[in-house]
């Protein structure tokens, strides 16, 4: 398969927590607020998203077309973000929690890389963040200098309507002999084509009540937890690792 290499499963693990990083993570998408403040807009993008909610389009060309209407040097973006886009509030007592108790926690983004280092260093720190794994798509730049004055995202799985389809890195989990438990964390319609693979789903609820991705599960029958922020993630997170299953955590928070 072309596109860019997938990193090696923690195959030792009993638990790995897989997530989103846009709106998931942060506390904003921050490719939507590079399009709502530089790119195309807002009206616009919302009305994209529900074509591919709907499955008129696809993922990858939508969010491309939505790249290439932020016509501002990708440094300058990084900047940007690095200056609006905040953490969950539960997330950075979340991510300690797992690294003391040897869970892996994999970032996996429709987004691009170098931007969310940028940010993740801001959020977590340099050391921190150099220590987070994270699978994304990534970014070239396409003006003569080389400077990033143009740039174009890079898919990781060009041939897929995802872009990134982040069910790669969630399935091959499930055929692990004594396999880990699989946590996902998600929002949006980034997230549709891992949704279903987890054993535990979380779906964000942003503080304006959008639910894109629990609307989309409750559609298709998939089950998952709503969550505010990842305080609450934590806590259903340390109900597992203490034995119990995810049927039941799901049962208790409908
Ligand atoms: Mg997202």
């Amino acid at each position: 398969m072309s596109g860019l290499p997938q990193p090696e499963l923690h195959k030792g693990a009993k638990f790995v927590f897989l997530s989103d990083w846009d709106g998931t993570i942060t506390d904003q998408d921050s490719n939507d607020y590079l399009v709502d403040t530089l790119g195309f807009g807002a009206e616009q993008r919302k009305a994209d998203n529900v074509k591919v909610l709907t499955g008129e389009s696809n993922f990858r060309d939508m969010f491309r077309a939505m790249m290439q209407s932020v016509k501002v040097p990708y440094e300058e973006c990084k900047d940007v973000l690095r200056e609006n886009i905040e953490l969950d509030p539960g997330f950075h007592e979340f991510y300690t929690w797992c690294k003391e108790n040897g869970i892996p926690v994999i970032i996996v983004s429709s987004g691009m890389a170098p931007t969310i280092r940028a940010v993740l260093e801001k959020l977590m720190g340099v050391e921190e963040a150099s220590q987070m794994e994270v699978i994304a798509n990534d970014v070239e730049y396409t003006d003569p200098e080389g400077k990033g004055t143009t740039w174009d995202i890079v898919y990781r799985h060009p041939e897929s309507g995802f872009g990134h389809d982040k069910s790669q890195s969630i399935i091959p989990y499930r055929s692990i002999p004594s396999r880990p438990t699989l946590f996902f964390a998600g929002d949006g319609v980034s997230d549709l084509s891992a949704a279903r693979h987890a054993d535990l789903l979380f779906t964000k609820v942003k503080p304006d009540g959008n639910t894109e991705l629990a609307a989309f599960c409750e559609r298709e029958g998939i089950p998952h937890v709503k969550i505010r922020d990842f305080r609450k993630v934590l806590a259903l997170v340390k109900e597992v690792v203490g034995g119990k299953t995810t049927d039941q955590v799901i049962a208790e928070n409908q």
